[in-house]
């Protein structure tokens, strides 16, 4: 393992808030950021070196753009995989193609997850109307059915109850390809957050319970609850397999429900996650810290906490503008994301607040 010497460039695909806070963090490391991202309104990019501002799937333009870096990641799981390959000899990619296949696909993600000792909702694939009855007959009639690709945040999803019109479901995901889930009765929701540098050594923050709102995370709360320490250890056995099945480099996260049966795995994400956003000032060294050094073969920092007490909420849409208060608290830290107009749903910026 011969780490990138500082001055290195890194590439990063995708130009959102997680690439902005992982090129600030590349930056205090001393290297470079090459932001390639297809919106010219990229975050990530007004905190980097260079900016490619093209499509996905441009073979040419991520040609040039593997040329310019030392090593190569993402930002979000949704890069096209065939357009990596043609680049594949250009540059290392880190994390590896193997856990983009995974996490693109719903269905992939969850047998992945079983295969290695995992739980999961019950779940059914479906392809057309009449497979959706069949699948709602075989899980339970009370599920989520959620596009199997591209979906994130809650979105692509619907929830069923018993006597819906199973029509006006399959309407709403737009008739693409889904997997019905039955619906997890949980105490909690947690993740793991892991990671995993190129010598297999592997590094676990704290366990971070959090709190969704309409399907989108609102809060990350740290140390967690009684409950889900009870659960951490099969959790993280877990997702530990996991990655060393990918042969993973990188911070991965994996989120869970804690059930009266144990952890279920819900889903992962092979990237920094914003459950993580608390360990920027919670913990000793950050999930964006980390994931640079694993990437570029340097020894992975200390993971462990840097208060007694965290607690890491988003601020979504209009909830930023209270940024004058938020400041006039001097524990908490602010991070706003430089993001122009604000929308429902969209985060906007997030606060940590340290207890010690
Ligand atoms: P996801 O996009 O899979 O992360 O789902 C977003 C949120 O919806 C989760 O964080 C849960 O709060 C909820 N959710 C998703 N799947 C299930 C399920 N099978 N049972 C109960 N709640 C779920």
């Amino acid at each position: 393992m011969t780490p990138l010497p500082p001055g290195s460039t890194i590439g990063i695909l995708g130009g959102g808030q997680l690439g902005r806070m992982l090129a600030v963090a590349a930056a205090q490391l001393g290297y470079r950021c090459h932001i390639y991202a297809p919106d010219e309104a990229s975050i990530a990019a007004d905190v980097a070196a260079e900016f490619t501002c093209a499509q996905d799937d441009d073979i040419e333009a991520l040609g040039k753009f593997a040329d310019s870096c030392d090593v190569i990641t993402f930002e979000f799981e949704n890069v096209p995989v065939a357009p990596l390959a043609a680049i594949a000899d250009r540059a290392p990619l880190y994390p590896p193609v193997a856990a983009l296949d995974v996490a693109q696909n719903r269905v992939t993600e969850k047998t992945f997850a079983r295969t290695h000792g995992g739980t999961t909702a019950p779940f059914a694939e479906v392809t057309d109307r009449e497979s959706l009855d069949g699948a709602i007959e075989e899980i339970g009639a009370t599920a989520i059915l959620k596009t199997i690709r591209m979906g994130y945040d809650g979105k692509g999803q619907a929830r069923i109850k018993p006597g819906d019109d199973l029509a006006v479901h399959w309407d709403s995901v737009g008739h693409q390809p889904c997997v019905a889930e039955g619906f997890v009765t949980f105490s909690h929701e947690f993740s793991v957050i892991l990671v995993r540098g190129q010598d297999g050594a592997i590094g676990y923050w704290d366990t971070p319970h959090n709190i969704h709102e309409d399907g989108i995370l609102a809060q990350s709360l740290v140390p967690a609850p009684a409950e889900i320490v009870a659960q951490e250890q099969a959790a993280r056995a877990l997702a530990a397999k996991m990655a060393e099945a990918m042969d993973y480099v990188g911070v991965l996260t994996c989120e869970f429900f804690a059930t009266a049966d144990g952890p279920v795995f819900n889903e992962m994400a092979p990237r920094v996650h914003n459950s993580g956003h608390w360990t920027i000032e919670g913990a000793i060294t950050s999930q964006f810290e980390n994931h640079i050094r694993a990437i570029c073969g340097l020894p992975l920092g200390d993971t462990g906490l840097a208060a007694s007490k965290v607690e890491m909420t988003n601020l979504i849409s209009g909830n930023a503008d209270q940024w004058q208060a938020l400041l006039s608290d001097p524990a908490n830290h602010l991070h706003l994301y430089g993001k122009g107009e604000s929308r429902p749903g969209r985060k906007m910026g997030h606060v940590t607040k340290l207890f010690f």
